[in-house]
């Protein structure tokens, strides 16, 4: 049976059609009196809906989340949250809206609740991302994990089909990523592959009937792995170029992942080829980066880089700042092989070693 409290974390994670309708009887498993709802502008009417519910335990709705987290509006919702006398956040939302909780929770010791509406997992992290003129900081403390995440499919059936596509892979690649990484653990490569076979399977179902609630939830039980697995180990190659590719050119977080990850796997598949053989086998391949390409293109993600509206002349640029700050990866990071890497990437080929 699926019981995500083996996994050693102390959150409370349910998985249950319609939960984020009843959510008084969670609220006061945590003890919790006076809930601030936390959203992004576009998903404010979900906030009041939730407010409308809580009636008298709702402190306020706060629904002005950003991307990655800016300091500024963290700072705005401290005040807000200290004016009407929250004692913990309600995240509903992708990553940004609960980074943003976690942002309040590390300021004001808050209890966090976390009801994700996408699959990139940072609800199950103690991990965050904050920006401050235009410099983005991470850090890891376990007071950022939310102390409870309800996966309600409901939510995430609202997620336009193409950001449920690339949604899924920005969280595979946290996986994929988990399973060479430096400090895993046998415990985060099963949850890895449960993740990938997730995907893998209900993925498919989801695209054909977007609304189809137990294939949903199964791939929020990938999603919640992925997250898992992220909080667990490092990341390496993908996760730094994807950073660096986002934090120059100003990307979508969720289409550069989607893209940049055969790519990635590529470079570093002859480094650990028995690691990632799983990977090919899962998706029915011989080859892991090939494999998550097909899969991808065969969901209908988006394969290239230059149809997110970045030049050639970027990619130079790109490759120079991709090698300044080592770190470690399985393959050496060399600038010729990240600028091919970027080449194939920004075309939209095939990934080659
Ligand atoms: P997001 O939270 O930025 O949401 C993107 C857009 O989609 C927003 O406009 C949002 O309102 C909308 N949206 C979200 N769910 C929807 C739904 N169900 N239906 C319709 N619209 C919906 O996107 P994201 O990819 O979930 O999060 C990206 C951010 O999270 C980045 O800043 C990234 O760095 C961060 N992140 C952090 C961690 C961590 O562990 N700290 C992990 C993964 C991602």
């Amino acid at each position: 049976m699926f019981d995500p409290q083996k996994y050693g974390s102390d959150q409370n994670v349910v998985f249950e059609i319609g939960v984020h309708r009843d959510l008084l009887r969670h609220i006061d498993d945590l003890g919790v009196k006076r809930v601030l709802i936390l959203t992004t502008p576009q998903q404010s009417s979900l906030g009041l809906d939730l407010a409308a519910q809580l009636g008298t335990r709702t402190a306020g709705v706060f629904c002005r989340a950003a991307m990655h987290t800016p300091v500024s509006v963290t700072e705005e919702a401290v005040a807000h949250l200290n004016e009407v006398g929250a004692d913990a956040v309600l995240s509903a939302g992708g990553g940004s809206t609960i980074g943003l909780g976690k942002a309040l929770a590390l300021r004001t010791g808050v209890t966090q609740i976390a009801l994700p509406t996408t699959y990139a997992g940072s609800e199950c992290t103690p991990i965050l991302g904050q920006t401050e003129n235009g410099v983005k900081t991470t850090m890891r403390d376990e007071k950022l994990r939310p102390a409870m995440v309800l996966y309600d499919p409901e939510l995430v059936a609202t997620l336009p089909i193409p950001m449920t596509v690339t949604s899924a892979l920005n969280a595979m690649a946290h996986s994929v990523e988990g399973l060479y990484a430096r400090d895993r653990t046998p415990e985060a490569t099963e949850l890895a592959l449960f993740s990938l076979r997730a995907f893998q399977a209900s993925l498919p179902r989801v695209l054909e009937t977007p609304t189809d609630l137990e294939a949903r939830l199964e791939t929020q039980k990938g999603a919640w792995a992925c997250g898992t697995v992220l909080g667990q180990v490092g990341m390496a190659l993908h996760h730094k170029l994807c950073h660096t590719l986002g934090g120059t050119l100003d990307l979508p977080h969720a289409e550069t992942h989607a893209i940049v990850l055969p790519h990635a796997i590529a470079y570093n598949s002859a480094s650990v080829p028995e690691t990632l053989a799983p990977v090919a086998e899962i998706f029915g391949s011989t080859d892991p980066a090939l494999a998550l390409w097909e899969f991808a293109r065969d969901m209908g993600a988006p394969l290239a880089l230059k149809d997110l509206g970045i030049g050639p002349e970027d990619l130079d640029r790109v490759a120079d700042l991709a090698v300044q700050n080592p770190y470690w990866n399985p393959r050496e990071i060399t600038r010729p092989g990240i600028r091919d890497l970027l080449e194939r990437a920004w075309e939209g080929q095939a990934p080659a070693a």
